[in-house]
């Protein structure tokens, strides 16, 4: 993989570009992919962007939303667009299988492949360019870099500046986790005095869902949450019948392992979602226990030192099963 600055000269020549990202873009998937979308069709590309699947309903406010692909739902259109392109950028993720069933499809391209991204263990040999830097806040401050050291600040607009602070407020847990580095309020700070309105931008993220989604936060919180002080642990295992009972969709559950955080010395929450595919983990720690090493031992997934994610194809009761057994193997971590 050769450094990402080695197509700053080459930017100013159209081409066909796609971008893409991870299954079920998330604020920092979906913010970063856009932003760079309406900063390069300033010079003249012809730019897609690919979602591998549907998304939460808090991403549909971003300018561009309206013109993205969802590969599940088009997949005629999106495989034509894919093969036409001369330069595919992946974004906010490292491994073609993030992005579930698109990912055979992203596999055999033979066009320029570049990755923005900052998870742990990139599959470098999949990408012609890129940077992968775990030390980034998000994608979005990566791509707000990627401008600037482009030498084009001057393109960062409203819609650039709205979709890269979206992403940093999602991915930085809303500037508290210590991934909101120095760096990060520079970039804020620079977004601002370039007119970003920030205010409505928490509005449309977290202020934009229905009655039910609170009343089945409460219903989780109150019935489907378990704690486990020996292991300073929370373990919340929301089952099918409440998706469909509260009508649960796409992005509804975004949030809801945070909650538990708040409960003094906890160290390690545990999401697990009763989906069609799967049964899907989410992990959040404090201090030194690492998600990622751990999401990656028992549960097929991986993200970040204090947020990772996983799944298991086992039934629910099986894998809380397995989970409360490698608890006990970890009582020492935590
Ligand atoms: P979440 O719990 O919000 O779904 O994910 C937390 C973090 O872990 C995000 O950065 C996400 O991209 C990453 N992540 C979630 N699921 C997986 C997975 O199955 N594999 C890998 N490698 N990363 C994941
Ligand atoms: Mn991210």
């Amino acid at each position: 993989m050769k450094p990402i600055q080695e197509i700053f000269p080459l930017l100013t020549q159209p081409r066909n570009i796609v971008i893409t990202t991870h299954q079920k873009p998330d604020a920092d998937a979906m913010g970063s992919s856009l932003a760079l979308r309406h900063f390069l069709v300033q010079f003249g590309h012809t730019v897609t962007v690919v979602s591998p699947t549907n998304w939460a309903g808090w991403v549909n406010w971003m300018p561009g939303v309206k013109e993205v692909l969802d590969y599940e739902m088009d997949k005629q259109k999106t495989k034509r667009i894919l093969d036409n392109a001369d330069w595919l950028f992946c974004l906010d993720f490292n491994i073609f299988h993030r992005t579930k069933t698109l990912t055979e499809e992203l596999k055999q391209l033979t066009c320029t492949k570049i990755l923005i991204d900052h998870h742990q263990e990139p599959d470098a040999a999949s990408f012609d360019y890129g940077i992968s830097d775990t030390t980034k806040s998000s994608t979005c401050e990566m791509i707000y870099d990627f401008i600037i050291g482009s030498g084009h600040a001057d393109k960062i607009n409203e819609e650039v500046g709205e979709c890269i602070y979206a992403g940093v407020v999602g991915d930085t847990g809303s500037f508290r986790f210590s991934s909101a580095h120095a760096g990060v309020h520079s970039l804020v700070a620079d977004l601002k005095s370039r007119g970003l309105n920030h205010g409505p931008v928490h509005e449309k993220l977290f202020d934009n869902f229905l009655e039910n989604r609170l009343r089945f936060v409460g219903h989780v919180l109150l019935h489907r949450m378990e704690v486990f002080y020996e292991y300073n642990t929370v373990l919340i295992a929301v089952p099918k019948s409440d998706l469909q009972k509260y009508q649960i969709k796409t992005g509804d559950t975004e949030g809801l392992v945070n909650f538990p955080q708040s409960i003094q010395g906890i160290k390690l929450v545990a999401l697990v979602i009763d989906r069609d595919e799967e049964r899907k983990w989410s992990f959040r720690s404090k201090d030194d226990f690492d998600c990622n090493a751990f999401a990656r031992k028992y549960f097929e997934g991986g993200g970040h030192f204090n947020a990772a994610g996983g799944r298991s194809s086992d039934s629910l009761e099986k894998t809380v099963a397995y989970f409360k057994q490698v608890l006990k193997e970890n009582e020492n971590l935590l």
